[in-house]
């Protein structure tokens, strides 16, 4: 589900400027399909540039989530998560023991979401689904 998104040429056509550090952020976003928070962004782009403060990725990551090209999440955790706004919708399953966040699509639940705006008088613009759970297999 995660195709790479290329959030530098986001930011070209946004007319966002881009300087080398926010570069190094925005590819660092690019490549993670995992919503990592910022502490782990930071991590990763500290990798690639050390001179990259935490500070720097605060405000990188709201500005590319003001220009419409990061998501962010909750969930449940109390941390921000970030993803590529991805061009195609899906919702998110979240293994509360380990933290794993799954991606899943479902065309019926879309269709009933949906469905239930319009019984109350509302066409869907957006939703978010999470479900929080925890393996079965691991409760046996
Ligand atoms: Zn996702």
């Amino acid at each position: 589900m995660h195709q790479p998104i290329d959030i530098e040429a986001l930011c070209a056509e946004r007319g966002l400027r881009i300087t080398d550090q926010r570069r190094v952020i925005a590819q660092v976003l690019s490549e993670s399909d995992d919503h990592p928070d910022v502490e782990k962004l930071h991590e990763r782009a500290v990798a690639r540039d050390p001179r990259i403060s935490i500070a720097t990725v605060y405000r990188t990551v709201r500005l590319f989530e003001e220009a419409g090209i990061l998501d962010r999440h909750d969930f449940g955790d109390g941390r921000a998560r970030y993803e590529a706004t991805p061009e195609a919708h899906h919702d998110h399953l979240i293994d509360v023991e380990s933290g794993k966040v799954i991606e899943f699509v479902d065309p019926e639940l879309e269709a009933l979401q949906r469905q239930i705006a319009e019984k109350l008088g509302y066409r869907l613009v957006d939703h978010r689904m999470e479900l929080y759970g925890v393996k079965l297999d691991r409760e046996a």
